[in-house]
């Protein structure tokens, strides 16, 4: 007879290992996590390449946060190294920083710029907008025509195959502009690497005598044949779960190849993001990142695709109504059978890794809070 679990788990990644590792330690929950790729770690998973090099399989994960408590819940399961995320732009010929701070508009315009000078710069050339509606006013509002061609439109038609002006503003405006001379990626107050690793960190969190973990299983195979006593959790996408009934969901996948050089470093940081040639978007050497010594080096290249695993949801409107329709349905499923949806498939939500943590912890809080 097959062993009967508390909570069945579907998926392996950020959300499904901090559920589990929630569900166990604080309900005593016995927790199977089935996964239908042969690893833990979702998308965050990492691994060593060939030459020995740890590379991010899925595209980087510079991971940050603002809140202190996420930090020491994490630090439970791993040591940290700072975050060393900086990105350039190749565009024009040269490498700028970026986001767009002080030093690119120097480099841009040939000419030096304090706060209060790049404002009124930025003032003469944007395109006044109070309340833009999508990524391109988002961006022609904030710096105007030359910028928005140079940095973002290619970049932006090449990531989603859709135009800036059918995107939501939230995508474009994922990417802070500055009036200071900070070139880190990210404005975060704690921006942290796990210092063996995201797989190592995730690994850690479920290794419980409580939780089971069956991969290169599909929720397809168990899903007539396992039945957990108190409830599911379901991490993939939403319109799989409900047979596509609706329709498709457009998912955004990263085609990426890993190439290596027998050379310490390639780049001079982490990541270079090619807005206006090549067909892949950006060159990343995660060395930068992991701090790893080596005298290889590897550069994974990312060519974005509709095919292949989902890895990012499209922010626009219409996909925003399909998936209400959908989370009806999972709100029906969620009463009548105690399946929760958490994350960003299940959610079709554009979250990073911190906030997938987060959206983990209070799903967890729900699971337990419905059990009393
Ligand atoms: N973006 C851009 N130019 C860049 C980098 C990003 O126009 O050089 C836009 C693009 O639309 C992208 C979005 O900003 O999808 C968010 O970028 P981010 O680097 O946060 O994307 P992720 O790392 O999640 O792929």
């Amino acid at each position: 007879m097959e062993k009967s679990y508390d909570a069945l788990i579907v998926g392996a990644g950020p959300v499904g290992c901090v559920v589990a590792e929630q569900l166990a330690k604080k309900k005593g929950w016995s927790c199977l996590i089935i996964d239908k790729r042969d690893h833990i770690a979702g998308n965050c998973y990492d691994r060593y390449h060939e030459s020995g090099v740890l590379i991010h399989q899925y595209g980087p994960h510079y991971f940050r946060s603002n809140k202190k408590e996420l930090i020491d819940y994490l630090s439970q399961f791993t040591d940290w190294i700072p975050g060393n995320y900086e990105v350039k732009s190749s565009t024009r010929g040269e490498l700028f920083p970026f986001p767009i701070n002080l030093l690119t508009l120097g480099q841009f315009f040939g000419r030096t710029f304090t706060a209060e000078e790049a404002q009124e710069h930025l003032d003469n050339i944007r395109i006044p907008n109070d309340d833009p509606q999508n990524s391109e006013e988002f961006v022609l509002s904030r710096v105007g025509k030359e910028l928005y061609e140079a940095f973002y439109l290619g970049y932006t038609l090449k990531q989603w195959e859709m135009h800036p002006r059918d995107l939501n503003k939230s995508v474009c405006g994922r990417i802070p502009i500055r009036f200071n001379e900070d070139i880190r990626y990210v404005d975060h107050e704690y921006q942290l690497t796990p210092k063996e690793g995201f797989t190592e960190m995730f690994g850690k969190m479920i290794d419980h005598e409580l939780i089971d973990v069956q991969l290169n299983t599909s929720f397809e195979e168990v899903r007539d044949k396992i039945k957990p006593n108190a409830a599911t959790l379901y991490t993939g996408p939403i319109d799989a779960y409900f047979g596509f009934q609706y329709g498709k969901l457009p998912w955004r996948s990263l085609d990426i190849t890993f190439t290596e050089f027998k050379e310490a470093y390639k780049q001079p940081c982490v990541q270079i993001n090619y807005p206006n040639d090549h067909a892949y978007t950006r060159s990343v050497e995660i060395k930068h990142v992991t701090g790893q010594q080596s005298d290889n080096t590897v550069i994974s290249y990312e060519v974005p695709t509709w095919d292949g695993d989902p890895y990012y949801p499209v922010p626009a409107d219409d996909n925003a109504a399909l998936f209400k329709k959908y989370w009806k349905l999972a709100d029906e499923e969620n009463k009548a059978n105690k399946v929760y949806f958490s994350g960003r498939l299940a959610r079709y939500t554009y979250i990073n890794t911190d906030e997938a943590i987060e959206m983990a912890l209070e799903t967890a809080q729900q699971m337990m809070n419905d059990a009393e």
